[in-house]
């Protein structure tokens, strides 16, 4: 199982984001995808913190450096940089947070913090062999996979 790195409050949160946006760059490279100025400042601000952010909460960072900004240009950043791994949806919260092992291909499991916002991301196979399996029994497709915990993290409680 792999566990984020400590994303509690005192960090070097610029280190986070610089290796994101390294990973970002390195990815997309590999796989002869394009990071354009625009996906790759829209990754920046889903890493602005460890929380979830809306994709509307992007869209006026964005239009205040770029007063042209429009929802479309947020949601085709988001969906590359989702397609490509680096950003999760967290469906709960209609939010978007930052991964920091977009290199593995993985399924993501969450937990969300409902005091302080704090999205923290584990990657447990065993959790999705046990739907596979389940999915099996049931003869269901799946096309989509979410588990997401809610509660309050170490500082919250
Ligand atoms: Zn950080
Ligand atoms: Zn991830
Ligand atoms: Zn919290």
């Amino acid at each position: 199982m792999k566990i984020e790195p400590s994303a509690t409050r005192s960090h070097d949160h610029n280190a986070c984001v610089h290796d994101a946006v390294a990973t970002a760059v390195d990815l997309c490279e590999k796989r002869g995808a394009r990071l354009t100025a625009q996906r790759r400042r829209v990754l920046e601000l889903v890493w602005g913190s460890h929380r979830a952010v809306k994709a509307y909460e992007i869209l006026d960072d964005l239009a205040r450096e770029q007063p042209g900004a429009r929802p479309p240009t947020v949601y085709r950043a988001l969906e590359f940089l989702m397609a490509h791994g680096l950003v999760h949806r967290v469906d709960s919260l209609n939010a978007f947070v930052g991964c920091n092992h977009a290199r593995d291909r993985h399924e993501a499991q969450f937990f969300i913090c409902d005091g302080c916002g704090l999205v923290r991301e584990i990657d447990e196979p065993s959790i999705g062999q046990a739907v596979t399996r389940g999915a099996k029994k049931l003869g269901f497709r799946v096309d989509r996979q979410t588990v997401e915990m809610h509660g309050r993290c170490e500082a919250c409680q």
